[in-house]
């Protein structure tokens, strides 16, 4: 059997349909930038995460470095992240010139709110609370330090789509919720966008004006901007998507739930899930001790099963983050976790079939 870590073809095949029609629509109707499938779409995000607006973005990126330019945090500024986080996060602070600061991750492979206080200085402004895999962060934590030390709140939700903290949908929690619309997240797209969320409606009529060369009526630019616009055919797609969101993340929690069920091999740890958190599991990943992880991949490879490795290199040691003079043993945790971590494959459309394969593999694997 040959099974990819990730189908994203499965999906579309699955309500072909729908997106096709969208799509056509969408050509036929002659209008492609900023109209009223971007209006909807912002609209329908906007309630499925239970904030008063939304703004389309190119992409996630673009969502994380332009969230904390309305937030005016830049150059001298610190924003706290997990040493866990992926890349684009902490370029999402470097962007701008902020300097980011590390903090250990917990064993649910997000930031470890116990160890965020002894970080905060006076140049700290922001935390940026990145919901990896799925899973919210600690954000009764995370909400009261940020209250204590007047700090804002980012929220990193690309892969948490309609993940909760407590009965909120993450998003909707900090000052500004970021999104990615990459094909391979929760509610992608089929090409690159994004979002943020905000109850804020000073940071939302900026953002609009801010991601369209900082104008609101064509030729007339109040700031300097960007280019940063979801497509009207993504924004339509996506509306697609949307509808069906609740059915594809309970297809997730059921694969999940079989192979936190079925899998039993003293060498793995399977995911935690915090309490008043939950997950729509974006990616199912283990944590693979005794040094093995590298010898299950190769065990999983040769009998046609891929998986994917969330990641190999922490940022603080990143080539890209030389400059900010971090070295191996800064951060142990984050860097144990680049050695152990193994995404197992995990999509909507995995059949039963590809699902009890896998699991039998890891479950023979010594
Ligand atoms: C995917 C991702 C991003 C970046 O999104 P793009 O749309 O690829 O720019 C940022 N943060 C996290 C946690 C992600 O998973």
């Amino acid at each position: 059997m040959d099974i990819m870590a990730n189908r994203m073809d499965r999906l579309y095949f699955k309500y072909k349909k729908e997106f096709d029609n969208k799509a056509v629509s969408v050509l036929e109707s002659g209008w492609y930038i900023l109209g009223k499938e971007v209006e909807n779409f912002e609209k329908e995000w906007a309630n499925f995460v239970g904030t008063k607006y939304c703004v389309g973005l190119a992409s996630g990126l673009d969502a994380l470095w332009i969230a904390f330019r309305m937030l005016n945090i830049g150059k001298g500024d610190e924003v706290i992240v997990s040493a866990n986080a992926y890349i684009a996060c902490v370029m999402g602070i470097t962007i701008n010139g902020a300097t980011p600061i590390f903090v250990e991750p917990d064993i649910y492979n997000n930031i470890d709110a116990l160890r965020i206080e002894e970080k905060i200085t006076e140049k700290t402004k922001a935390i940026l609370a990145v919901h990896l895999f799925g899973q919210s962060c600690d954000m009764d934590r995370i909400m009261e330090l940020a209250q204590k030390y007047k700090l804002k709140v980012v929220e990193d939700c690309a892969q948490s789509h309609g993940s909760h903290w407590r009965d909120k949908v993450v998003g909707s929690i900090g000052d500004i919720g970021c999104f990615s619309f990459y094909p391979s997240k929760g509610c992608g797209a089929f090409g690159d966008g994004g979002c943020i969320t905000t109850n804020d409606e000073r940071i939302f009529n900026d953002c609009r004006v801010f991601r369209n060369y900082g104008s609101e009526k064509r030729y007339y630019n109040k700031v300097v901007g960007t280019n940063s616009r979801l497509d009207e055919i993504q924004a339509g797609l996506l509306s697609v998507k949307l509808k069906h969101i609740d059915t594809i993340n309970e297809e997730r929690c059921k694969i999940a739930a079989i192979y936190n069920d079925r899998i039993n091999n003293k060498l793995i740890k399977k995911p935690q899930i915090r309490e008043n958190a939950d997950s729509t599991w974006h990616q199912y990943v283990v944590h693979v001790v005794e040094n093995k992880r590298n010898d299950l991949m190769n065990h999983l490879k040769n009998n046609g099963i891929n998986t994917i490795i969330h990641y190999p290199i922490p940022p603080h040691l990143a080539e890209a983050y030389k400059y900010l003079g971090y070295k191996k043993g800064d951060f142990k945790i984050a860097e144990n976790y680049a050695n152990e971590v193994l995404s197992l494959p995990m999509y909507n459309g995995m059949t039963n079939e590809e699902l009890v394969y896998v699991i039998d593999k890891i479950n023979e694997f010594i």
